[in-house]
């Protein structure tokens, strides 16, 4: 089932357009797939951010944790 990338709602294909059943967002097959794209990139690019975040917090973790080892050595 194609999905509204507006508002998430079930899209049906009535030639030649994709029509939404909730907002009536109609999108020619083209259009459609564009937007879908776009969207997965979003989705990547914060998957990528997030991996990021994390990466970065666990190398602060780190740090402290070396600092703290190097720090009990003195
Ligand atoms: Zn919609």
């Amino acid at each position: 089932m194609a999905k509204c990338p507006e508002c998430g709602g079930a899209a049906k294909w009535q030639s030649p357009f994709y029509v939404c059943t909730v907002c009536g967002l109609a999108l020619r097959r083209r259009e459609y797939e564009r937007y879908h794209d776009r969207l997965k990139e979003q989705v990547f690019e914060a998957q990528i951010d997030k991996e990021e975040d994390e990466f970065r917090k666990r190398s602060k973790r780190h740090k402290d944790y070396e600092d703290w080892f190097l720090g009990s050595k003195k």
